[in-house]
């Protein structure tokens, strides 16, 4: 039997308290509590959240291991303050039969570092043109509830609309990476001012609200749950805003990224800025942030998108898309977010741990620190600051676009089902 007791911890910003946790679970929350035989850690100035739930990683195993595996994709999770990641499905072979989730669900059982949940693709081989699997994977031992051909749009009306008819059934959800194929046609960056400047191929805002707007009213039509990956502009926000006014089943979620870095990085050149989508401008990081604030968007998702060195070093227009995310998520948020006074840490956990489980219908995680629930902890300390470098990470890829960047705070320990992952900041 293990026992923890951490001392003097916020939890989710309340005053200063102890939390007990005997054998995987929380059994005492109150002041000044007896050690007995548990391990005390120092929680002193730290907040205690509900372990973090990223509702998109990519782990890119099976098929491209030097990017990342699943083990290694865990760790930077752990490292993160994560709990619980949802793998996205553009492996190769791709995750659209039963075979490939449980093997990605096996791997993360065996890494047994975070809780890994394997997203299904919605059509076979992300090609667009026939329906995966749904069934098979929403049945097998992984349970799949979440479904995206993510790294591409499922643009075909018919394919989507029977996508959303078939995942119903289950109370399974389309998770769109909204991007008109057509508009966006070897784009290689916000289209506005700067694309214009430097003379790389625009990606208009519209090639993501058009796609947005038409499956808004698919899911209306239907009656189906719809998320949205990684809204990016202004527009969308607003468009969401109209859908979830109106009732319409619809979720949403941002990058880290998205909340605080602009298409101006682009003018360096430097492809660890290449992203999809894109950087946009400072109005769009206003409106996406005021976003979150306000509920429209239901949560923050890394987008967690490791690439080997070869793919990154290189000149821009040959870069692949794409940024780590993981291990600076809770940092970006809590430096955008609860420094600038736009949310608390109620509504941390909520947008970071209780949205995303919830609509990734995870039932294990994204639950209130108390008595009774599983001990999926997260000790975050906002009172240091941090210069981010690459080589302090520990994803098996080094494309962070924070390198050189001063974030404020830092993860101190993750407790997983009981078990520290991380303490002192450092992987157990
Ligand atoms: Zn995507």
């Amino acid at each position: 039997m293990s026992q923890y007791l951490l001392k003097d911890v916020s939890v989710v910003g309340g005053a200063p308290t102890d939390v007990l946790i005997n054998d995987g679970v929380i059994a005492e929350i109150g002041a000044g509590l007896n050690a007995g035989e548990a391990t005390v850690i120092d929680g002193s100035g730290t907040i205690a959240l509900p372990g973090l739930v990223d509702l998109h990683t990519h782990l890119r195993q099976p098929g491209k291991e030097e990017a990342e595996t699943v083990l290694s994709g865990s760790r930077a999770a752990a490292a993160g303050g994560f709990t619980s990641v949802h793998a996205m499905a553009n492996t190769n072979p791709v995750a659209d039969t039963a075979g490939v989730v449980e093997q990605v669900w096996r791997l993360g059982n065996e890494a047994g570092l975070v809780d890994v949940r394997p997203v299904g693709a919605v059509t076979r081989g992300l090609e667009g043109s026939a329906l995966a699997e749904l069934g098979a994977m929403a049945d097998s031992v992984a349970q799949v509830r979440v479904f995206s051909d993510d790294g591409k749009c499922v643009h075909d009306p018919v394919i989507m609309r029977r996508a959303l008819e078939y995942v119903k059934a289950f109370d399974g959800v389309i998770a769109q990476h909204a991007q008109e194929p057509k508009l966006t046609e070897d784009s290689q960056m916000n289209e506005g001012i700067i694309s214009g400047q430097l003379g790389l191929r625009g990606w208009p805002a519209v090639a993501e609200e058009a796609i947005i707007a038409r499956d808004v009213l698919l899911a209306d039509h239907v009656g189906a749950r719809l998320h949205i990956c990684h809204l990016s502009t202004a527009g969308s926000v607003e468009i969401i805003r109209w859908a979830k006014s109106r009732g319409i089943k619809v979720t949403a979620e941002v990058t880290p990224h998205h909340l605080i870095l602009t298409d101006e990085l682009v003018t360096s050149y430097n492809p660890v800025f290449k992203v999809n989508p894109p950087l946009r401008t400072q109005a769009d990081v206003e409106a996406v942030r005021e976003g979150l604030a306000d509920g429209t968007i239901d949560i923050v998702a890394t987008d967690h998108a490791p690439h080997p060195s070869q793919d990154k070093d290189c000149e821009w227009v040959a870069a692949a898309f794409g940024m780590t995310g993981l291990e600076t998520a809770l940092q970006v948020v809590h430096t955008t977010m609860v420094k600038t006074g736009l949310i608390n840490w109620q509504q941390v956990a909520d947008r970071m741990s209780y949205a995303p489980a919830n609509i990734g219908r995870v039932t294990t995680q994204g639950q209130a620190i108390a008595v009774g629930a599983p001990a999926n902890i997260t000790l975050f300390n906002p009172n240091t600051e941090v210069v981010i470098t690459a080589e302090q990470s520990v994803s098996a890829s080094r494309n962070t676009p924070f390198a050189g960047m001063k974030l404020a705070g830092s993860v101190q320990a993750t407790f997983f089902n009981g078990r520290p992952t991380v303490l002192d900041g450092k992987l157990v």
